[in-house]
């Protein structure tokens, strides 16, 4: 299958892709696929699959105690993205994350997917446990995004972590990295946290996409930023239509980015979901036009597993 970089560098226009995420346990696929089909005669160029780390959960017992539990509520990145490929015949992005594995589990993952021809991560660190405070990583696992970098680069220069395999098989890794606009919360300021982006690239990252953002002029000023700091890989703007009335605050709390006053003032007269979700189309179509006219690589949505919204704007786009 193609790499992610190679699907840039032999378009001349702008890409269009987006990101969904594997079914609540218990689900089957077929509703991912009915989301997925109708988005696929806009010809995306690859599919994102994310990756959900392990939560804890509170059980109460029959004697009334609370018993703590970990569980992963949606499994199945890996196997989704073999169904995808397999069904759609389009590259799926598995991303994979530090959160929850040691550096032998990520290395047993990567060969599970190179076996299926994937050629094409996200590398992530991931976020803390939801009941924890701070991101902790495992014991002999990975601890920033750049860590995971470097493993997925050894394995494609052939060195896995045991080194008495002989001829050892070298992997074929395309590696894409999260990018912020607005800085990742953690990060003391900009000039820090592009000093670790600049360390991703640097490792091997060949392309970047952003976290969402709802004004373009963040993203222009992040490229400038990123061109002046010597990152020159594509950065990919990820872009996500808000669908509810609710979504204006949580997705300002849950992902650390401004709602521009226009945009949470239109939302704000809306009297329901539908009207919502119209200004939210809206508002992304015009984010994606001057994207496209500046040249952005590819426009990439979080559908969040819904496709209507995405498929209103790759309608009016693509
Ligand atoms: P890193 O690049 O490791 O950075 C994390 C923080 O540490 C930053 O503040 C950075 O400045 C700082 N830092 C980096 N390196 C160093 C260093 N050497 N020393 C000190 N500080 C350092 N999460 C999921 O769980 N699953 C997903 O599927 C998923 N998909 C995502 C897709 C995209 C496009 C984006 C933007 C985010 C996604 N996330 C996902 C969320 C992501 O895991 C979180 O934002 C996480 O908090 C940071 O991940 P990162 O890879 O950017 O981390």
């Amino acid at each position: 299958m193609t790499k992610v970089i190679d699907h840039i560098n032999n378009s001349s226009k702008t890409l269009f892709s987006f990101e969904i995420l594997p079914p609540v346990k218990g689900q089957g696929i077929q509703d991912l696929f009915s989301e997925i089909e109708p988005l696929m005669e806009f010809n995306p160029s690859f599919i994102d699959v994310t990756y959900h780390r392990e939560e804890y959960v509170y059980k109460k017992k029959a004697d009334g105690l609370l018993e703590r539990k970990s569980v992963k509520k949606r499994p199945g990145t890996v196997g989704i993205c073999a169904a995808i490929m397999n069904r759609f015949k389009i590259d799926a992005v598995p991303h994979i994350v530090c959160g929850g594995f040691t550096k032998e589990d990520t290395e047993n993952a990567l060969i599970d997917l190179n076996f299926l021809g994937i050629d094409n991560v996200l590398a992530l660190r991931g976020d803390a446990i939801k009941t924890e405070p701070t991101f902790v990583p495992e014991r002999d696992g990975n601890h920033y995004a750049s860590d995971l970098i470097k493993q997925v680069v050894q394995m494609n220069n052939g060195l896995y972590l045991d080194d008495d395999i002989e001829n050892p098989h070298p992997t074929n890794f395309c590696i894409g990295v999260a990018g912020y606009p607005e800085k990742h919360f953690e990060a003391p300021n900009m000039t820090t946290d592009l000093k670790h982006l600049k360390m991703k690239v640097d490792m091997g990252a060949e392309y970047i996409v952003t976290q969402m953002f709802f004004d373009n002029k963040k993203y222009f000023e992040f490229l400038e930023r990123c061109r002046a700091n010597g990152i020159n890989v594509p950065i990919i703007p990820g872009l996500k239509p808000i669908t509810t009335k609710k979504q204006v605050t949580n997705l300002s709390r849950v992902f650390h980015i401004d709602i521009p006053e226009g945009l949470s003032e239109a939302i704000e007269k809306c009297k329901n979901n539908a009207e919502a979700k119209e200004v939210g189309i809206k508002w992304a179509i015009e984010q994606s036009k001057e994207l496209m006219q500046k040249g952005a690589p590819v426009l990439h949505y979080y559908s969040m597993s819904r496709s209507s919204s995405i498929r209103a704007i790759a309608e009016a786009l693509f």
